[in-house]
């Protein structure tokens, strides 16, 4: 009897959770039902895709199912070369001190930074001479900089400061989960005069403001010819980013700035890598007509496939000059998928020797050599390395718009153990005509180096990764339960902006 009794009680037991685990099963299907948790394709691995990985990942309290495609290295445009058992960055190297996600980042991911090499002695070459040449004593150089442009280096860094502080406020309307389907909106929800500044070249800019043209034609040339290998004609947006940039209180993640988005993509375990090169994009909604995508990827290994998604993110560039291009298919006629304009080629040389002074006219050897007329030149730009590590280093790495001859880096160098060269499409060649404007392609389908035709860098990608993860949050938000993504969006907003 009692143990009949117990029986039914297991029976019971048994069917209630059945009962309970079937509930919780179409409870969570309809809170992360299946039109409610989309699968995701990323395409690249640089930290624009790594940032649009983790973000999305966050906002969807992990219930994202992304596949990420990767042609080539995680990392992309950050990337090192390694020289007898030590590493140097060859991409992209520096990071502000005021960038918030890149910061960020290096805390959330436990790793270290390293100051940038700030204690190098520069001096600006115009193929002649040096019309300006760094101290070693900080107040030297102030004064030998006063001598030559007056107050003017004061009064721009200044004004450069008040462009960040504006910049700042990206990081409050992400924070609060604003996106933005294009570059103008971003750039106007910063401050409504920022679009303006793509429509107006940075020379023009700054004569409007009263600087010289000795002023333009050296400090601020040799900024751009650095940074973006390019000249004063670009647009002032960028203008602006390549003079902050030659600031000071610069760093570098220790280890290689690649490790950023290498363990960023870690971190949700429901993000998984696909080694292979995305050579089309087809539109094939559903047979609701809710937007679907196929992703036709090869491995290098057997023929052409594809795999279905909800949503698809490109994190590369898409102008015609790219060494992998990605095809469009299915889309309606009147969709336009050309993406107008050519990245910069930008070579990399890393010579492991000594400088030799007398090439340049200089009594001693100096640690960075920065061109205020590339053409002249021949170089952009040519600076001594510390390895990933912070260590210094015996290895040079030159800047230049074409490839340097051999009896080029002879003559300026002694004692040549190494030559390395890296040929990259670096970043986009600027104007002031706007083009290639929106994250949002179609339904959908997102883009985030659009951002770039706004500046390019770390930070910037990691940005336009952010505004893409909201894009795509909101919309879901919209279809699912609002109450299913409350808390994430109250995480959001409660987050600090200094705790991103
Ligand atoms: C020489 C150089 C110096 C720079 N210096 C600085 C600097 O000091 N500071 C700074 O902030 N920024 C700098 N930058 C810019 C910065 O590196 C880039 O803006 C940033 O790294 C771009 O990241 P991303 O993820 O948007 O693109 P990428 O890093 O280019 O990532 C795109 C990824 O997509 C992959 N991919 C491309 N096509 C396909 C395909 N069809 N299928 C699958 N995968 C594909 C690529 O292999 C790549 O890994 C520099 C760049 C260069 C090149």
């Amino acid at each position: 009897m009692y143990l009949f009794k117990f029986l039914k009680i297991i029976v019971m037991f048994k069917k209630s959770f059945i009962f309970y685990l079937t509930s919780l099963v179409i409870f969570s299907n309809f809170i992360y039902g299946k039109d409610c948790t989309p699968k995701i394709a990323i395409i690249g691995g640089g930290i624009g895709g790594a940032s649009a990985s983790h973000y999305l990942s966050d906002l969807f309290n992990y219930n994202v199912d992304i596949d990420l495609f990767e042609a080539d290295k995680i990392g992309g445009r950050l990337a090192t070369l390694n020289i007898n058992d030590d590493e140097y960055e060859t991409g992209g190297s520096i990071i502000h001190s005021r960038n918030k996600l890149m910061r960020k980042f290096v805390q959330l991911l436990k790793l270290e930074d390293r100051p940038s090499e700030q204690n190098m002695i520069a001096g600006i070459w115009n193929g002649d001479k040096f019309v300006f040449e760094e101290s070693s004593y900080q107040l030297i150089s102030l004064v030998k900089l006063f001598y030559r442009y007056g107050l003017e280096p004061f009064k721009l860094h200044r004004l450069i400061n008040s462009i960040l502080d504006e910049f700042d406020q990206i990081y409050e309307l992400q924070n609060a989960g604003v996106g933005f389907e294009n570059i103008t909106s971003l750039l106007a929800g910063m401050n409504n005069k920022f679009p303006e500044m793509l429509e107006i070249s940075s020379k023009d800019f700054l004569l409007n403001q009263g600087y010289s043209s000795l002023l333009i034609d050296e400090l601020v040339e040799t900024t751009l010819v650095v940074n973006y290998g390019q000249d004063t004609d670009v647009h002032s947006f960028v203008g602006f980013v390549s003079l902050a940039g030659a600031g000071y209180s610069l760093w570098s993640v220790k280890g290689g700035n690649k490790k950023v988005p290498e363990n960023l993509i870690k971190i949700n375990k429901r993000v998984k890598v696909i080694p292979a090169v995305v050579n089309k994009i087809n539109y094939a909604p559903k047979d609701d007509g809710s937007p679907g995508y196929h992703v036709y990827y090869n491995t290098g290994k057997s023929e052409d496939t594809w795999k279905t998604y909800d949503v698809v993110i490109i994190a590369t560039p898409l102008t015609h000059d790219q060494k992998m291009p990605i095809n469009f298919g299915g889309f309606p006629e009147d969709v336009n998928f050309e993406f107008a304009g050519n990245y910069q080629t930008t070579y990399a040389t890393f010579v492991q020797g000594s400088l030799n002074p007398g090439y340049f006219r200089l009594e001693e050897s100096i640690d960075g050599i920065l061109s205020c007329d590339p053409n002249k030149t021949i170089v952009s730009s040519l600076g001594k390395l510390t390895t990933v590590q912070g260590v210094n280093s015996n290895v040079w790495k030159i800047f230049s718009r074409n490839p340097l001859e051999i009896n080029i880096i002879n003559e300026m160098f002694q004692q040549v153990q190494l030559i390395k060269e890296i040929k990259w499409k670096a970043y986009p060649k600027y104007s002031t005509i706007q083009s290639n404007n929106n994250f949002k392609l179609y339904n959908s389908l997102y883009h985030v180096n659009a951002i770039e035709w706004a500046a390019s860098a770390m930070e910037m990608s990691a940005i336009g990764g952010r505004n893409v993860a909201i894009l795509i949050y909101n919309d879901y938000k919209k279809k699912c339960n609002i109450s299913t993504y409350e808390s994430s969006k109250k995480k959001l907003e409660n987050k600090s902006t200094n705790e991103l």
